[in-house]
């Protein structure tokens, strides 16, 4: 139990206790940079297609050992809110979001606190984005099935988002996510993963490995639009399934803990 505590006051240098937006981070030149382990692309069940609540998707996020997870369901942002709200309690960061249907197909809009109105012209929507802080990733470019924009804008305007999602974990064969890399590559553009998890098992199957100089949602978002990312693609299952477990009985103890320390309190 003692062991247990002490492992909890250090996590990744956060004490999620500690508060939203709070940071704890000692920084050093003799330190490496900080690189978290992103999820950038998931659906609630508020989203039509999703199923399943928001504190699913954290237990999966950190069960899984992701640093930080943004909830975007289709043309809602209350669970996401939501999410971004509890993720401390899950030792995550939490990234508020929204994944809109511009008038030419999907847009991530990440790091936004109101709802983006869907139907916009992608400019406009890129535009709206951005005046409320947030920033413009154009995920599943290539794939026009599900609503990819790449046929219905010019490279230009593709190539003006913040970033592009490369590896989409749910696209059946590699060939769309290989043009979106090639696209960014060519461009110098920003590159990101999604796993578009729309049930919870998913959550981490496709990451974003971010060099950002704070554990905080905004200090997140830049690294990404200044392109300090790398992308990690797909986890091993039997390796989820394992943390998964270990996660759930950690959490359970969390709780605990917090119930004896709450009585000792009063
Ligand atoms: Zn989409
Ligand atoms: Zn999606």
């Amino acid at each position: 139990m003692l062991f247990y505590m002490h492992e909890r006051a250090f996590p990744r240098g956060n004490d999620p206790r500690s508060g939203a937006g709070t940071v704890i981070l000692f920084k050093s030149p003799f330190l490496p940079a900080l690189v978290l382990s992103v999820e950038l692309h998931t659906h609630s069940s508020l989203s039509h297609d999703g199923r399943d609540p928001v504190e699913l998707l954290l237990g999966q996020a950190e069960a899984v050992g992701l640093d930080a997870l943004a909830v975007t369901d289709h043309d809602e942002i209350d669970a996401s809110l939501e999410a971004a709200e509890l993720a401390p309690e899950y030792g995550l960061v939490g990234i508020p979001g929204m994944e809109v249907t511009c008038a030419v197909g999907h847009v991530l809009a990440l790091g936004v606190e109101e709802l983006v109105p869907a139907g916009l012209p992608y400019d406009e929507t890129l535009d709206r984005i951005r005046q409320q802080g947030g920033i413009a990733v154009i995920p599943h470019p290539f794939q026009k099935s599900r609503h990819g924009v790449a046929a219905y804008v010019t490279d230009d305007q593709l190539a003006g988002a913040d970033a592009i999602e490369v590896y989409n974990s749910r696209l059946l064969t590699g060939r769309a996510n290989r043009k979106a890399e090639r696209f960014a590559r060519a461009r110098g553009l920003s590159m990101t993963a999604g796993s578009d998890a729309h049930i919870s098992e998913m959550v981490g199957q496709a990451v974003t490995d971010v060099d950002a100089d704070a554990r905080t949602s905004g200090a997140i978002l830049e690294a990404v639009a200044a392109g300090k990312t790398s992308v990690v693609g797909k986890r091993t299952p039997w390796r989820i399934s394992f943390r998964q477990a270990a996660g759930g009985a950690k959490r359970r103890l969390h709780r605990r803990v917090d119930e004896l320390l709450g009585t000792v309190r009063g």
